[in-house]
């Protein structure tokens, strides 16, 4: 992948994760998370690899009980088996503690383990349960992302912030304190983490909300007074476009900052969507802000009265799907492919100038326009494509084309 991001991080500790260096100036990381049954190894193991395929660097499962524990090392061998070297993160609550004594391989597995503050044990046990989960990290060398999330936050450290706030002059406002809590509740528990052995380069935090601007608020703050890498993602975004456009609302304010080392975009999926919808968000948030590229992106008009026919729409999701389709393998055959851009336009005003500002570009007939269509390659008119076979002579050309630019030889 090209990093191609003008911005200037926020500097960062290092973390590595399975190989995958998260922090530290390293590329903004993308990673999602399965929703079926860990104890499922089949189901697991195809989701996982389908993830992967799609671009997702690290994956992670919940672990939530025994079986699935004892599921996650075949699952590894499984993927190890199948050329499929992603890391794996085990999320874990409420009995991580015991998971792990009566399981340890399941540790071993795993690339890192993902600790939720709020939900490790209540009063004394808490304590007690959260040292057993960092000193199984610690024993097997493995980094921990203390994820606190607003839906589970620590409510004894939320009840003695909320008592102090009264004793002040002027008692700031509940969903400040609240704000407050959760970057404590991060903070603390990655003090109490290094106190107990875990180096300082193995830890990653996140505080997520699912409300855009606090969640902005939280991050700014958590970022400015700590140099542990962070993971960004809005929590429960939702489902479709809703979840999507808050997503990419509140991550690409961050990012633009500078904020932000890996990224999870929780969508809720429709029913027969696939998972891999949040790997593609992610990315596309990323590629559109030019921070990093995954895919060549399609750039297409609305369209508007002058197209009168789907035609031009349809062949702009077609290519935009057999681009997609490509990467797992264009990915290592051409690099740099993932920078390059197609444009397919709707009719004459913009089609040409936009045509030619892509690698690739085409500009179909409008209505009552002649019904043919100029491509354009590295802005010049490259050929006229007329006839029932646009759209298959239009991917012969940008398949081409990839392979002259980015093949062995790049030639073009
Ligand atoms: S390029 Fe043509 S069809 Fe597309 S939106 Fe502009 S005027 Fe309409």
């Amino acid at each position: 992948m090209t990093p191609v991001s003008p911005f200037i991080r926020r500097p960062s500790r290092r973390v590595t994760v399975g190989g995958v260096a998260v922090g530290g100036g390293a590329p903004v990381v993308v990673q999602s998370m399965t929703n079926t049954d860990t104890a499922d190894v089949e189901a697991t193991v195809r989701q996982v690899a389908e993830l992967w395929r799609a671009g997702s660097e690290i994956v992670r499962m919940t672990v939530n009980t025994e079986e699935a524990a004892r599921a996650v090392p075949q699952i590894r061998e499984r993927l190890d088996a199948q050329g499929c070297p992603v890391p794996l993160i085990g999320d874990f609550h409420f009995n991580g503690h015991k998971l792990l004594t009566a399981v340890p391989e399941c540790a071993q597995a795993l690339a890192k383990l993902r600790i939720n503050p709020g939900n490790v044990g209540r009063g004394a046990k808490r304590d007690e349960q959260f040292a057993t989960l960092i000193e199984f990290a610690c024993k097997y060398d493995k980094p921990v992302r203390i994820g606190v999330n607003w839906g589970s936050l620590d409510q004894e450290l939320l009840a003695r912030m909320m008592d102090d706030n009264h004793l002040r002059p002027k008692p700031l406002e509940p969903e400040e304190v609240m704000r407050h809590a959760l970057i404590a509740s991060a903070l603390e528990s990655a003090a109490r983490a290094e106190e107990l052995g875990l180096p300082g380069d193995r830890i990653i935090l996140s505080c997520k909300l699912s409300g855009v601007q606090d969640l902005i608020r939280v991050y700014r703050d958590l970022a400015a007074r700590c140099d542990y890498p962070l993971h960004l993602g809005l929590t429960e975004a939702g489902l479709g476009s809703k979840g999507i456009v808050a997503s990419t609302a509140a991550l690409s304010v961050l990012l633009q900052e500078g904020i932000g080392d890996t990224i999870r975009v929780s969508l809720t999926p429709q029913p027969g969507e696939p998972r891999t919808l949040e790997v593609q968000v992610a990315q596309e948030i990323l590629q559109t802000m030019g921070i990093r590229s995954f895919t060549p992106l399609v750039t297409a008009c609305p369209g508007c009265g002058r197209t009168t026919s789907t035609y031009f729409q349809e062949l702009a999701q077609k290519i935009q799907v057999w681009l997609r389709g490509q990467m797992p393998i264009w990915r290592e055959q051409y690099p740099g492919v993932e920078t390059m851009n197609v444009a397919v336009m709707g009719c004459v005003v913009n089609g040409p100038g936009e045509s030619r500002h892509a690698n690739v570009g085409i500009s179909l007939p409008g209505t009552n326009e002649v019904p043919v269509a100029p491509v354009y390659v590295d802005g010049e008119k490259f050929v006229t494509l007329k006839g029932d076979r646009i759209a298959e002579e239009f991917q012969a050309i940008v398949d081409d084309y990839v392979q002259r630019k980015y093949g062995p030889g790049r030639n073009a």
